[in-house]
Order: structure tokens, then sequence, then C-alpha cells
């Protein structure tokens, strides 16, 4: 990949053309890909839609310059939203419940951003109210909603999706994504299909998410460590259409505790919790190709490796599991 050799102007050009990396762990004849998301300047793949939805809103004059974002996150979606709201003249406030990690609080402080933060107790469904709130006392204010908006998962088949395909020379037979807000799955999987690709779309979630809801399965619901995928409330996620779904993997933190340590050392990939357990699925897809279970038009799997580990290392990801989970 040649992206980036030449003099850019703005960070906001190095977003997207992210690697395409082998993972080597597969089943031989399978090939799994996995797009690297920590080369974004912000380090994960929510500098996409940060940047995205921004130029979109702007554009459409949902926001002008000048204007505030206010998102409700606990982290990634702040700091995309913070790199591309600086450079494009908005100003950003995230609304963030207290126990979220501190240290992508202080890089959505460092980028220019006010944070405010709401009591842990009141949860995620807190934090989205008293956004809500501030963008009624502010003019020119908007609350994107990553959750509900549909330029969330645009941002992934307008850059994301063709990135890959294109790498691959459209030579794709599954696209397995965990979903947090399902915007990277989605986008993805519009891509494909629009087309004219039949590749098995596969979402990924923890154990405890409730996803198989979608589904009538009536899952059910747990805590888990995996950060940044699944749900406790499908009813929350406006943007997963189970319609577009081939297969959902659950995966347990278990086993995603021991893959990101395999990642790093026999792959050299220092990648958090969500990446592992795209990895994981990836590889379990890669292994019904090879046995013939399921009909894909090629034998390649597509993942993506959402964000690094750095992010997470005071939270124990490489201590043991019990250090990791307690
Ligand atoms: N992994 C990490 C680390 C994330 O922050 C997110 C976003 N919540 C995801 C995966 C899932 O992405 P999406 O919201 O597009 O489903």
């Amino acid at each position: 990949m040649t992206a980036h050799r030449e003099p850019l102007d703005s960070v906001l050009e190095t977003i997207g053309e992210t690697p395409l990396v082998r993972v080597h762990a597969a089943p031989d004849g399978v090939p799994v890909y996995a797009k690297l998301e920590s080369f974004n300047p912000g380090a994960s793949v929510k500098d996409r839609i940060g940047a995205y939805m921004l130029e979109r809103m702007l554009e459409e004059e949902t926001i002008s310059p000048g204007g505030t974002v206010i998102e409700p996150t606990a982290g990634n979606t702040g700091i995309g939203f913070a790199v591309a709201a600086g450079q494009l003249d908005v100003n950003a406030v995230f609304v963030v419940p207290e126990r979220f990690s501190v240290e992508k609080q202080q890089l959505m402080r460092a980028l220019g951003a006010e944070v405010v933060n709401t009591p842990t107790e009141d949860g995620m469904g807190g934090a989205i109210e008293r956004a809500h709130e501030l963008a009624e006392e502010l003019d020119d204010a908007v609350v994107p909603q990553q959750f509900a908006n549909p330029l969330n998962a645009e941002a992934h088949y307008a850059t994301t999706a063709p990135e890959v395909f294109d790498a691959l020379d459209g030579e794709v037979g599954a696209i397995v994504a965990g979903m947090g807000t399902g915007g990277t799955l989605m986008g993805m999987a519009d891509y494909a299909r629009e087309r004219g690709s039949d590749a098995r779309i596969v979402g990924v979630q923890p154990e405890g998410s409730t996803y198989g809801d979608l589904f009538g399965e009536d899952a059910e619901e747990g805590e888990y460590k995996t950060e940044g995928i699944g749900t406790h409330d499908v009813s929350t996620n406006e943007l997963v259409d189970p319609e577009k779904l081939d297969d959902l993997k659950t995966v347990s933190d278990r086993a995603v505790h021991a893959e990101m340590a395999r990642l790093a050392r026999e792959e050299g990939q220092l990648v958090a919790s969500s990446a592992a357990a795209n990895s994981l699925a990836a590889i379990e897809v890669a292994e019904e190709i090879r046995d013939g279970a399921v009909d894909v038009p090629h034998e390649t799997v597509v993942t993506v490796f959402c964000d690094s580990s750095e992010r997470y290392l005071s939270k124990g990801v490489y201590r043991d599991f019990e250090e990791w989970t307690g």
C-alpha cells in the first residue's frame, strides 16, 4: 500500500487508507486479513466517523463553523470527533460517565475538547440525556448520536469498505466485525451488496451482550470486559439491521484475553480486546469456509483491528485474566 507517501497539509488527510495485514493463525487456504485502524491519527477506527460525519454536517449546514458538537461517548468516538473538530473550526464537548478510561478523557482534553462527566450510576443513558440538555442551552450545537446517525455507517461505506475491496481486487469472501454501534459492519455490508458482492456478513459480540435479541433469541445479559463492542439494549442501536447479517459470533472474555496475548507475541500486533474478538471470529469463519460449511464467493476473510492495546495498558490487558477482569 502506498498511501500517504506525499507531503500532506492536514492530519485529517491521514485518516483511512490503513494497512490490511494477514492474520497468520488462520487455517491453510483461507486467508484472513485485518485492517489496522490504529494507524489513524487518533489511533482508532472512530477517526473515520469523526471526520466524515463532521464534514458532511458542515456541508449540509447541520452545523456551522464556530458551532459545537456534543456527543455522549466513552472513548474512541470522542477522540475521533476531537481530532476533526479541532481542524474544522468546530467546538467539541463530550459527555462521559465518570467510570470510563481516564487516558481517553485526557486525550480528548489535549485535543481541545471539553469533557463533562456524569454520575456513573446514571449510565450511558444519563450521558445521552445531559448531552441533549447541553445542546438546548447552546446556539448552533448538535448531538451527532453515533448510535442512530446513518452518517456513521456511511463513513465506512465511503471509506473502509472500498479500501478493503480495492486492496483485494474485489475478492472478499466474508466481512467479520464487532458491533458497537454497528456502523463499521453495516456500512461495509451496504457497500458489498451495492457492488454485487455476496460476501458473508458476520457480526461479533462479547458473551453477555444481547444482540441475539435481534434474532428472537432472548439472549442472556451479562457483564463483559471486552471494550467497544456489544450491547445491553438492542433498541438503542438503531443502525444494526439483522436482515443484513448472515451470522453473529459470540466470544468469551477469556478467549479474547488469550487472543490479545497471542496476537502480540506471535503476530507483533499490539491490539485491544475488540480486535482480538474480531480475530477469533474471523478465524472461526475461515474454518467454516475451509470445511465447506458456508457458501462464500471467495475464500478470503476480512476483519478490523479497531484500536491499539496501548490505550488499555492501565486496565491490565496483558496481565493475568483475573487481574484484567477483576
Ligand atoms: N472497537 C472499539 C475499540 C470501538 O471503540 C468501537 C466503537 N464503539 C468498536 C470496536 C465498534 O465499532 P462500531 O461502533 O462501528 O460498531
